[in-house]
C-alpha cells in the first residue's frame, strides 16, 4: 500500500457550541502546530533516532527530520 505522508492541514476550527472549551483549545493548538510545521522543510526529530550519516544517537529535538522523505540526521 502506498503511504502518503504529505497531508493538508484541516480547515481552521469553527466555533461550535457542542465542543467543550478544552476541546476547542486543543483543536486550535493542533492547528497552529500544523501551520508552523508546514512552513518549514526541516523539523526537529520527534523521537530518538540514529543519524544515517554518522550513526550518532540523537535525542528528540537534537536532529532534524526531512519532511519530504522522513529521514532523520544530526544538524
Ligand atoms: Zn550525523
Amino acid at each position: 500500500m502506498f503511504l502518503e505522508y504529505t497531508f493538508n492541514p484541516p480547515p481552521p476550527p469553527q466555533q461550535h457550541h457542542s465542543l467543550s472549551q478544552a476541546r476547542e483549545e486543543e483543536r486550535r493548538e493542533n492547528y497552529a502546530q500544523l501551520v508552523m510545521t508546514d512552513g518549514h522543510d526541516l523539523v526537529p526529530n520527534p523521537e530518538p533516532v540514529d543519524c544515517r550519516i554518522c550513526y550518532v544517537d540523537l535525542q528528540p529535538g537534537e536532529g532534524v527530520l526531512l519532511r519530504e522523505c522522513l529521514h532523520c540526521f544530526c544538524r
